[in-house]
């Protein structure tokens, strides 16, 4: 037996010699059926370390029964997004009671993230990839981790994307995705559904081939990509959620996109940087520099997106003190190790003007410079040099425990100035 899932090994990130063992797994189990797939994972490949996430859509009782024949037990998520259909909502109670299903857990979006990026709960319609980040990929992200592998309902033919969908999949930190399905076509499905008599999703019959939310789910016309009717009109198939492949289906999440370090871990970030000839009035989850607001401050103030500010270097925070709680996020600018003038910034708009959300550095952000980032009230780092994403991987960043100039109210000065401290002693 392929012991992949040896403690220890997922912590590493996935090399050549394990993903010649998923390819060796789909080759031994290239002709297995689905069930097969699903006991081979849940019994011997994972045992006690693999959960299923289901969408319980138009297919979803296939894998659901499917799990129910090997183990009614097993830890079944479904991303209550806030955004489903009541019908996807009754059809969840449905199926957990006619196949038996004892551990189905939904996992909802974080109530803060809704309150500071949806708060009219119309993001789907502006930025669908934000919206599908803050209410599926994040509360995902958050539990995966938790399992060396899951399973998914994914198939072939649903999307040319899929074409080429083999059983087991290795994801970029090293997690093993197993998807039983991956061979069966539109008839197999019919076929299993009327086999043991399982119950339609409420809105199938009416021309809702794939169900994903609301709004952004449509009926499909007879002959269509079943997934046509999801995100009906954009340039957008998936949610985000199966972006981490082997390389061999769809675009990786690459490494580098993990780049924003913060809570104590890499995180996609949900910010794109500005570019030249943005417009401010439009563009969502970007850092406007503090020029370009003061220039246009009403098309700032009237863009319904979420938007940072980028303040760099020579930048006036004085000027925007009174408008900072409209940002969802700052971005402080070091374009070069030596520029310390970042440090002021950031120190004004959180210790003066009291600004209470993310304060981000960007540009040359090193590792030495990390701990009195944070002293100065930067809670995020957007990271590109290397040894400095390992040391923050590593938790081994340099710490300042003598303070020369003390920053805030509650750093003691040392050294070359007891006079202050006995002031704060005193305090
Ligand atoms: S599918 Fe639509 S509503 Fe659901 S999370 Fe994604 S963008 Fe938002």
């Amino acid at each position: 037996m392929l012991d992949l899932a040896a403690p220890g090994i997922r912590a590493h990130k996935p090399d050549k010699l394990r993903q010649l063992g998923i390819m060796s797994l789909n080759g031994m189990f290239d002709e297995m059926d689905g069930v097969g797939v699903l006991r081979q994972a849940v019994t011997e490949l994972l045992p006690g370390d693999v959960a299923i996430v289901s969408s319980f859509g138009a297919d979803s009782s296939v894998l659901l029964h499917m799990v129910s024949e090997v183990d009614k037990d097993l830890p079944v998520y479904f991303l209550e997004t806030g955004k489903h259909f009541p019908e996807t909502l009754e059809y969840v109670e449905t199926l957990k009671q006619r196949l038996g299903l004892t551990n189905v857990i939904a996992l909802h979006p974080d109530a803060k993230d809704i309150e500071r990026f949806d708060p009219k709960g119309n993001l789907w319609e502006t930025d669908p990839d934000s919206c599908c980040h803050i209410r599926k990929t994040e509360p995902l992200e958050a539990t995966v981790k938790g399992f060396g592998g899951w399973i998914t309902g994914r198939k072939r033919f649903q999307t040319s994307e899929r074409g080429v969908l083999p059983h087991f999949e290795l994801t970029s930190d090293d997690r093993i995705k197993v998807n039983p399905l991956a061979y069966f076509s539109d008839a197999d499905i019919t076929t299993y559904k009327l086999k043991y008599g399982l119950p339609e999703h409420p809105l199938y019959s009416r021309g809702y081939k794939s169900i994903g939310c609301a709004p952004c789910t449509s009926v499909v016309a007879e002959g269509e990509d079943p997934r046509a009717g999801r995100w009906r009109g954009l340039n957008k198939k998936e949610c985000g959620i199966h972006f981490d492949f082997n390389g061999a289906i769809a675009k990786p999440m690459a490494e580098q996109e993990l780049n924003l370090w913060k809570d104590g871990k890499f995180i996609a970030d949900p910010f794109h940087p500005w570019v030249e000839g943005d417009d401010p009035a439009s563009v969502r989850y970007t850092h406007i520099p503090l020029p370009v607001f003061l220039e246009r401050r009403d098309a700032v103030l009237a863009n319904p997106h979420p938007v940072g500010l980028l303040v760099s270097p020579g930048d006036n925070v004085e000027l925007v003190k009174g408008d900072l709680d409209r940002f969802s996020s700052i971005a402080i600018n070091f374009p070069a190790f030596g520029d310390g003038r970042g440090y002021s910034s950031a120190r004004l708009i959180v210790e003066r003007y009291g600004y209470k959300g993310e304060v981000r550095a960007v540009g040359d952000v090193l590792h030495d410079q990390v701990s009195h980032m944070r002293r100065c009230g930067m809670t995020a780092f957007v990271v590109k040099h290397e040894p400095t994403r390992k040391a923050l991987e590593d938790g081994k960043l340099a710490t300042v425990d003598i303070f020369y100039q003390p920053v805030g109210l509650t750093e003691i000065p040392l050294g070359t100035r007891p006079f202050l401290r006995r002031a704060v002693e005193n305090a």
